[in-house]
């Protein structure tokens, strides 16, 4: 029996383990990849607080990996199918059945794809969601990138340090990412800004040659030579299999109050598939910490030891 179990092993569930585990509570970590979710794949952070050079994703979230363990948390490596309650406690199953009194959901969000002609046949061959994990191949080439948030302006600075033109295709005028990104990339010659577009069609023979556009101003037409496509469309949270159990915003993001409780009780969330503002590694950290700190005074009223 686990006071707490934790699903998701990003920067919100292992803030969460950090807090719980320290907090002495008996504490499992399910996660269904790799430790760390979506921000190890980000080659530099440089606005998480401590850290004036930057630091990259993947040496923070290992950090935050050994702190958790260090105060006794438990990382497994299985896929949670289903949750039930039962009386008092919660099961949560994936490769076995787990006992816990509470649940922390940190299940993270996914790429948004383009539902486009192409994207699905070229990924991999050309079309990527990972700058860090594919750039090098498109040493000298020409590449796409889909999306004005940060993600896609951040990414497309960093392709300029392997491709040879960077084209950024935005479906608005201007870029919604932060302005000291935007700065950075106006002033990079590789990047060629292409306003008020969306991608229609990637095509090619073997390998992505080709990306089709429709300017949304003037309906027009286009298309562009490219050896890649990096699509920084946003995120959709990974919550389908919640549905029904806690409560969804409309975009599928889990509603939670300020303590990070959910609808359900013995239920809390934290990081980006919670329905908020602001998503970054910082803000999933914060709000892991607030979910333990609440999924612990709920383990310990459940056991009548809590300390009001
Ligand atoms: P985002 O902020 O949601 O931006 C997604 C971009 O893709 C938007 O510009 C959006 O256009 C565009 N878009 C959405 N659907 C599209 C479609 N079907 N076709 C074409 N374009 C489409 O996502 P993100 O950049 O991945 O960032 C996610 C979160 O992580 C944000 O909160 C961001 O601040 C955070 N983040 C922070 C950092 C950092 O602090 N360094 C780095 C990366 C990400 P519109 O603008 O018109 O909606």
């Amino acid at each position: 029996m686990y006071d707490v179990v934790i699903i998701g092993g990003g920067p919100a569930g292992l803030a969460s383990g950090v807090y719980t585990s320290r907090g002495g509570m008996r504490t499992l970590i399910l996660e269904k990849m790799a430790v760390g979710g979506q921000a190890v794949l980000t080659e530099k952070i440089e606005n998480y607080p401590g850290f004036s050079d930057g630091i990259g994703g993947m040496e923070l979230l290992s950090r935050f990996e050994q702190q958790a363990k260090k105060f006794g948390c438990e990382i497994k490596f299985e896929e949670v199918k289903k949750i039930e309650r039962a009386n008092n406690k919660i099961l949560v199953s994936a490769g076995e059945v787990y006992e816990s009194l509470a649940v922390i959901l940190a299940v993270g969000a996914s790429p948004r794809k383009l539902n486009i002609p192409g994207e699905k046949e070229f990924t991999g061959r050309g079309v990527s969601y990972c700058a860090t994990c594919d750039g090098p191949f498109f040493r000298d080439k020409t590449v796409a990138v889909i999306g004005g948030g940060d993600s896609a302006v951040e990414e497309a600075i960093y392709l300029t340090k392997f491709a040879a033109k960077v084209y950024l295709i935005h479906r608005r005028d201007r870029l919604r990412a932060a302005k000291i990104l935007q700065e950075r990339a106006f002033s990079n010659k590789k990047i060629e800004f292409v306003w008020n577009s969306v991608p229609v069609e990637i095509s090619g023979e073997n390998f992505v040659e080709k990306i089709f556009l429709k300017n949304l101003k003037t309906d027009q037409n286009s298309s562009l030579v490219v050896n890649g496509v990096f699509v920084f469309a946003g995120n959709i949270p990974n919550t389908a299999f919640l549905d029904g159990f806690v409560e969804l915003d409309k975009n599928g993001f889990i509603i939670v109050n300020g303590e990070m409780k959910t609808s359900q009780d013995g239920f809390f969330a934290a990081g980006d598939c919670v329905s908020k503002k602001l998503y970054q590694v910082v803000t999933a950290a914060g709000d892991g910490a607030t979910a333990a700190f609440s999924a612990q005074k709920f383990v310990e009223e459940l056991k009548g030891i809590a300390y009001d």
